[in-house]
């Protein structure tokens, strides 16, 4: 029988404390609801007497109602010389009326007398009373043993002083932090070994990131009999951050035969991490382990080849059992096998005799050359091999444009396009004004495409990035555009390289249209959601 690790999150409270992270109260129900959904048992709403957002926060988490979860309620022990019923903080937790509560206090005696300047009789007076009366109150208590291993490392004595007074307050678990994040993996095992059995209650951990060991220490700790682990979606948190829950819950799952989140809840992971770093507005890390955008994407052509035949080649697990996918990408380190991969991933054929795919790959590495960069641009790559093989028809010709932009004394500048183009036999001559010459430029082939392919309407550019790169003369520096434009099935990226930034943009915006035109079903699409995305 597999053993069960309960899960803590504490990504609405640690998690908030990192330098990047701000979340609203709202935004805070919405991660709590997509925790609850994937199932983890306790979700930490927040520090009720620390701020007014997170007492509006647990306000409206009793309202709701939670599947799984229960949302737990932090904060400190009583102030030193007050009645528990007389302090403000234990006050706010209970009028959260979460039932289970976090507190933390001290346990390493220089934390103790010098910071808060209190005796040591006294600080584990406010560790059992404080537990205590909430237990009289119907909570579950759970105590956070701050800065537990640099105390038992300075004096274990007192610091196993402090877990007795919280045990014997009648704490239902004990977490032993690691708050300065400043513990190794053999240390931690070591004194765990000796902390874990001594307890009656439940042990838990909790465990800073500060020396890049987070994840090794929670692992550790686990090993020791932790059966309990604190920490957050995608590891933020102060400084250098918490663990990050998402790694640890693949290890304890795929690696180590731990049981933490329900069956068939572990294939939603990447999209919970996803989500999170959406709602908290940072950039997922691509390189997240498991979860990111290149856990499970092959760009040597040697590893390409090798995957083809056998993904275990490369993969140390199979990318869906975490909700991720394989991606291949093709760029000059790619070989042939890259290139039949993408070719039969975009649906384009190529002839069987390998000659398609080391033309393609010889363009390829002569673009890339010049400035392309393919593996960050698929649409145009899936021009490239139409072009290459032969299979791709020019939907349209641009016989001229004329760009203008104009400038006075007061306003901002703006531009005018005028724009030629031909399709079949017919031309077509427009017009438009823009913020910017690509912007006029953009609007202008638009309108003159409208009129042959009405499925124009239905795409539209949503993010475009210019880059200087370093040419192989210096004198000359060009330019890379690339341009992510959408419809409501899908985004692509496409690219333009030159010395002139117009010339660039004009490419990656001929691309992007092409891309669009040449999609087998573009036909009929029309009044889509385009947050169906
Ligand atoms: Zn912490």
């Amino acid at each position: 029988m597999a053993r069960n690790i309960t899960l803590y999150d504490t990504t609405l409270r640690d998690g908030t404390q990192g330098e990047q992270v701000n979340l609203s109260a709202e935004d805070k129900m919405r991660i709590a609801r997509k925790l609850d959904e994937f199932g983890v048992p306790y979700i930490e709403g927040g520090w009720p007497g620390s701020n007014p957002k997170d007492a509006r926060f647990f306000e409206m988490a009793r309202r709701s109602r939670f599947r799984c979860a229960r949302i737990t309620a932090f904060g400190s022990t009583r102030r030193p010389a007050t009645r528990p019923e007389d302090d403000e903080n234990l006050r706010a937790l209970l009028d959260t009326e979460t039932e289970t509560v976090t507190v933390f206090g001290k346990t390493w005696d220089l934390q103790a007398s010098e910071i808060l300047g209190v005796s040591l009789a006294e600080n584990s007076a406010m560790i059992e009373d404080s537990v205590a009366y909430l237990k009289r109150r119907d909570r579950e208590v759970i105590f956070d043993a701050e800065h537990f291993f640099d105390g038992y490392k300075r004096n274990p004595g007192y610091a196993m002083e402090t877990l007795t007074a919280a045990v014997n307050g009648g704490a239902d678990a004990v977490v032993l932090c690691d708050t300065n994040g400043g513990t190794l993996p053999e240390e931690m095992e070591t004194i765990l070994k000796r902390v874990v059995p001594s307890l009656r209650v439940r042990a838990g951990i909790h465990c800073h990131n500060d020396c890049g060991l987070a994840l090794a220490n929670s692992l550790a700790a686990v090993r020791s009999g932790v059966t309990l682990v604190q920490g957050t979606i995608n590891g933020y948190g102060e400084r250098c951050g918490n663990l990050d829950l998402v790694t640890l819950i693949g290890n304890l799952e795929l690696k180590m035969g731990f049981r933490c989140v329900p069956p068939e809840r572990l294939k939603h992971l990447t999209e919970l991490s996803r989500y999170v770093s959406e709602v908290a507005n940072v950039p997922p890390l691509k390189h997240r382990p498991f979860v990111g955008k290149s856990a499970f994407t092959h760009k040597g052509g040697v590893h390409v080849s090798a995957i083809l035949k056998n993904p275990s080649a490369y993969e140390h697990v199979p990318p869906e059992r975490v909700g991720n996918r394989r991606r291949v990408l093709v760029s000059d380190l790619s070989g042939k096998s890259n290139i039949e991969y993408k070719s039969r991933e975009l649906g384009i054929p190529l002839g069987a005799n390998g000659y398609d795919s080391r033309k393609i790959v010889r363009e390829i590495k002569r673009l890339e050359d010049e400035g392309y960069q393919f593996d960050a641009a698929e649409g145009s790559l899936a021009l490239l091999l139409r072009k290459v093989t032969g299979q791709f028809r020019d939907p349209f010709v641009l016989e001229s444009f004329r760009l203008t932009t104009e400038k006075n004394q007061t306003g901002p500048s703006t531009s005018q396009a005028t724009i030629k183009i031909s399709v079949g036999e017919e031309e077509e001559i427009t017009a438009a004004e823009g913020d910017g010459p690509v912007n006029a430029l953009d609007r202008a082939l638009r309108k003159a495409l409208t009129k042959f392919f009405p499925q124009i309407e239905e795409m539209a550019l949503v993010d475009f990035r210019v880059r200087v790169i370093d040419g192989s003369e210096a004198t000359a520096a060009k330019v890379r555009v690339q341009i992510d434009s959408r419809d409501a099935r899908e985004i692509w990226t496409t690219i333009g390289v030159s010395e002139n930034i117009i010339e660039a943009s004009w490419q990656a915006l001929v691309d992007s249209v092409q891309y669009k035109l040449l999609k087998p079903e573009t036909q009929g699409e029309t009044g889509r959601n385009p947050r169906s995305l």
